[in-house]
């Protein structure tokens, strides 16, 4: 039959079994669009980004001898929007089936679905052959559990696939290593230097512009940083193996002033299009490490693959099981806007501006500063879950739903009231300055937690704790924190809270 097979944004995967033999009754159908565009404000870098690696995509097809056909934003026939351009498509050409590889988001799955039953020619979805768990392994995993476990299910995934594994035993012995890691960074080892692109984006970023279509953040055009294809997603691998897997673990929650990336592999963007995938990661990381076992422990591996098979899988899974419902998840109730500064960087509070500079430079933020310090802050300024997930999916190179909603809605802003965590990610000053050097150069004291100059962090959490006393009282990995409280005797509560109040009101203009 002849076909007409859609590839989306973040189906870039050269190794699906699509693309195995060329075919003269198949064509292949990719479409830059306002409506993902437009779905929220994103970062410049993360719209030019997807259109750089469509178009390199579209590119390698064409090169192996497919027939593809491509919309760009500023194409005639565009009508931007998905199922309209395949129903004008179809009726401008015949053919007899349409295709499609399972959407990774919930939006585009109902889309796809309803132009489905519009159509009258035979459909079919095929997987995006990427991921190691079907949609729907995770619920079937958690079946009748309240809340769900990760380390359980990346144990699962461990035994399943045979990584790391002696028999039914974990390599080395323990199947977490994580005490070993999370140390501040002090300049014990120097950080290799960023791998970086210099692909030039001038034509797209114009286009872009030309479109009429709303950006965050800042990009050098001409320089433009983040792997666009296969290739150079390998490279970026193999770079973090050999210059940065030595390190990783240890300093995965450190964070610092002068050092954006740390040890950090930046692989999420290749991996959320589908350039390299997550079997790829893995096999790189192990190849690396039985190489060079001198250099590289078991910590920074184990560490770096539970990322990969168990937190990154284990979100897709809890997204499946628990959309859409879980797109209106307010569990606080919480109501306030994000301070303007989530937009500017320009706040007094150190961690804050550096963490949101750098992510409106670079569209990128490692995973401890969006949960402990921009994600904290949120939290802690009780914020519309809503308008949090929109910032972070806006924000971010890596933003799509299925990983951006379950890390914020539900890791960092407990919206789902402990599906994801057994406890809300906040903490005050102490932690900030125990795994970074942001708190030596504040405005702000760290250790005041009222008075002039106190830091937000400190009343804004005791707050944070005082207002949701009872929803939180009865959750036994706080119930200490309570204590705490309580011992704090009535008057210096209420300077603690007085101090709040203040904080919040005037949040704009820390
Ligand atoms: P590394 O630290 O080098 O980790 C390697 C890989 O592990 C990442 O590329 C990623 O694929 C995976 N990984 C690590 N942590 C997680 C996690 N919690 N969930 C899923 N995968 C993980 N990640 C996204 O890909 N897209 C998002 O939109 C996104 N939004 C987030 C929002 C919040 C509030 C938080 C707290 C985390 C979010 N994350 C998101 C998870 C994580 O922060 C990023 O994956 C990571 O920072 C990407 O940088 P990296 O590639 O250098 O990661």
């Amino acid at each position: 039959p002849k076909t007409l097979r859609l590839i989306l944004g973040d189906q870039l995967n050269q190794q699906h079994s699509w693309f195995k033999e060329k075919n003269s009754q198949v064509t292949y159908l990719m479409m830059e669009m306002l409506q993902e565009t437009d779905y929220v404000t994103h970062h410049i870098q993360k719209v030019a980004g997807f259109f750089a690696a469509m178009r390199a995509f579209k590119d390698w097809l064409r090169e192996e001898g497919h027939q593809i056909v491509y919309y760009k934003i500023d194409s005639e026939q565009n009508q931007q929007d998905l199922s309209k351009n395949i129903k004008a498509y179809l009726k401008e050409n015949e053919f007899d089936k349409l295709e499609y590889q399972l959407p990774d988001e919930y939006r585009l799955d109902q889309q796809l679905k309803d132009l489905r039953n519009e159509l009258n020619i035979e459909t079919e979805a095929f997987d995006t052959e990427h991921f190691l768990t079907q949609r729907n392994d995770v619920a079937e995993f958690f079946k009748g559990k309240k809340q769900y476990l990760m380390e359980n299910f990346y144990r699962m995934m461990r035994k399943k696939h045979d990584i790391m594994m002696e028999g039914d035993e974990p390599e080395g012995g323990k199947w977490n290593y994580d005490e070993e890691n999370r140390k501040k960074y002090k300049g014990e080892v120097p950080i290799p230097k960023a791998y970086s692109y210099k692909t030039d984006v001038s034509d797209i970023v114009s286009s872009i512009e030309k479109a009429g279509i709303k950006t965050i953040g800042s990009i050098d055009a001409e320089n433009f940083h983040w792997p666009i294809d296969r290739q150079q997603a390998q490279q970026f691998a193999r770079y973090f193996c050999k210059e940065l897997l030595p390190h990783f673990g240890r300093f995965q929650d450190a964070m610092h002033t002068e050092e954006k990336f740390l040890f950090h592999s930046r692989i999420s963007f290749a991996l959320n299009t589908k350039l390299i995938s997550p079997t790829e990661m893995v096999d790189y990381v192990l190849k690396y490490w039985h190489e060079d076992q001198d250099n590289i422990s078991i910590a920074q591996v184990e560490g770096y693959i539970r990322q990969i098979i168990g937190w990154r899988e284990f979100m897709r899974g809890i997204y499946w099981a628990k959309m859409p419902d879980y797109a209106e998840k307010n569990f606080f109730d919480h109501k306030r806007k994000l301070p303007e500064w989530y937009w500017t960087g320009d706040t007094k509070m150190k961690c804050l501006e550096k963490s949101i500079k750098q992510s409106l430079c670079d569209a990128y933020a490692h995973h401890i500063q969006r949960l402990m310090v921009t994600g904290n802050f949120a939290l802690l300024n009780l914020t519309d879950p809503a308008v949090v997930d929109e910032w972070y999916l806006g924000i971010y190179i890596d933003a799509i739903e299925w990983v951006e909603i379950t890390n914020t809605r539900g890791m960092s802003q407990f919206a789902d009231g402990g599906i994801i965590g057994t406890k809300p990610y906040v903490a005050s000053a102490n932690y900030m300055n125990k795994m970074s050097n942001y708190c030596s150069n504040c405005h702000y004291s760290k250790t005041k937690k009222y008075g002039d100059k106190a830091c937000p962090f400190n009343s804004l959490y005791w707050n944070f704790y005082h207002v949701h006393e009872d929803k939180l009282k009865g959750n036994q990995r706080i119930s200490m924190m309570y204590r705490t409280w309580e011992k704090k005797g009535k008057e210096e509560q209420q300077k603690i809270l007085k101090q709040a109040e203040t904080y919040l009101d005037k949040v704009d203009e820390l």
